[in-house]
């Protein structure tokens, strides 16, 4: 049985837009994971009592209540207040929450202030779930059918207290979720529609909500659930050779691991992208294992200075599949690695020249066997154009790697934009 959640984030920041609700996305995907259906999320803004309210009438609806933000002690932190008026409660220092608390500002070398002591307060009758990582305890309680947990808003915080108390929390006081079957595939250099096509050939009966379709910057998601979960090997089957991983696997850490198994290195020379390979590639864990480093080669002075003849720039221009290719090469030599990635292109808005547009991007992977380059032209604004091109560089090295991988899929290639 799948139980009700309701996750209610709060703070000004979010509702503004000046942050993204990261930790709603978090909580989304990991509530479904472990048994919950997500029947509603929420902003709220630093108000107490129209947050008063919204934990009131997500406790009418829902299994599992989530909170999260404003645990921390200033005065826009309003959960401790907001939850108890909800409840009619008053708030009451916690000892065991003050221990904490003084505790975790001790190994940092920080004072135990009064309004350090806001952090200890808790809702009555509310219970401590320790912050494993932050100074902010969260807290939860039991009223009705409804689980309420209160977050801390720190993304890290968030996510090690969910990983860790709520986790046990949930074990015990939820014991009759029944976890659903999913599987995600993920593959790069097919459309959508064509994704659709060959995923439905495979599940004929389908379900409503089993079968998801989610493309962004040329990798499309694949999310399968109930019966279709079941049939992934043959979904799989149908979308080869253009699935590069599954589950949470990214195009930045199937290559890193396929680097790492090899014992293989690589490094690369970005235009256009401006870093943007790198920093994909750095943010995997343990990508010392494989990356070398990079260059940003982005005026043509900095690609000659990286080792592009002078004649390719003259002849054939920055954008070009001989830059892309002599940058990859570069890439290699100067850094001392095994796979060179290269982008050159034109994200927009200005630029573009002959019969390549604003969207033009050339990618290139060297190898000691060789180099191999690929023209595409994204639609989209600056950013999609940037992102597409991290993310073809990255499949055009795991291509190079990995015989099996394809991404180009001939007449089945990717619409624009899509
Ligand atoms: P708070 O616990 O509300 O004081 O927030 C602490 C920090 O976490 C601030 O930098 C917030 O911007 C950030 N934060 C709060 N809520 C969220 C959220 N839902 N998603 C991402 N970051 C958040
Ligand atoms: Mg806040």
């Amino acid at each position: 049985m799948a139980l009700c959640a309701v996750v209610i984030a709060s703070g000004d920041e979010l509702v503004r837009g000046e942050r993204l609700d990261t930790n709603g996305a978090f909580l989304a995907r990991d509530l479904f994971r472990v048994g919950f259906t997500l029947v509603r999320a929420v902003l709220v803004g630093d108000a107490l009592e129209p947050f008063a309210e919204e934990i009131r009438r997500a406790l009418g609806e829902a299994d599992l209540v989530c909170l999260s933000g404003g645990l921390g002690p200033t005065d826009d932190d309003l959960t401790r207040e907001a939850v108890a008026a909800a409840l009619g409660v008053v708030l009451r220092e916690s000892p065991a929450a003050a221990a904490l608390v003084r505790r975790s500002l001790e190994t940092r070398g920080r004072p135990y202030t009064p309004l350090q002591a806001r952090q200890a307060l808790l809702p009555d009758g509310c219970a401590l779930l320790p912050n494993p990582t932050g100074t902010a305890p969260g807290f939860w309680c039991r009223r009705g059918r409804a689980l309420l947990v209160a977050l801390p808003g720190v993304p890290g915080e968030l996510e090690a207290m969910w990983r860790l108390p709520v986790a046990r929390l949930l074990a015990r006081e939820c014991p009759e979720r029944a976890a659903p079957a999913w599987k995600i595939l993920r593959c790069f250099g097919l459309g959508e529609s064509e994704v659709q096509r060959r995923v439905a050939a495979v599940c004929p009966a389908a379900r409503p909500g089993e079968i998801g379709i989610c493309a962004e910057a040329w990798v499309v998601a694949v999310y399968l659930a109930g019966w279709c979960a079941a049939r992934a090997r043959d979904v799989r089957a149908a979308l080869e050779p253009n699935v590069f991983g599954e589950d949470d696997d990214t195009l930045a850490t199937v290559l890193v691991r396929a680097l790492v198994r090899r014992g293989s290195t690589c490094a690369v020379a970005e235009s256009l992208t401006g870093g943007g390979l790198g920093s994909a590639l750095t943010a995997v864990p343990g990508a010392s294992g494989a990356f070398r480093g990079g260059t940003i080669a982005y005026a043509e002075a900095e690609k000659e200075a990286l080792g592009v003849a002078p004649e390719i720039l003259a002849v054939h221009g920055a954008v070009s599949a001989a830059a892309a290719e002599a940058l990859a090469a570069a890439a290699r030599r100067r850094h001392g690695a095994e796979l060179g990635l290269a982008t050159s292109g034109y994200a927009g808005p200005g630029g573009g020249a002959g019969g390549d547009p604003v969207g033009t991007v050339y990618v290139a992977a060297a190898t000691a066997a060789g180099c191999r380059v690929r023209r595409v032209w994204v639609a989209g604004g600056r950013e999609t154009v940037r992102q597409v091109a991290v993310n073809h560089a990255l499949a055009l090295g795991l291509e190079a790697l990995e015989e099996g991988f394809r991404l180009e899929a001939g007449k089945n290639a990717p619409a624009a934009g899509t």
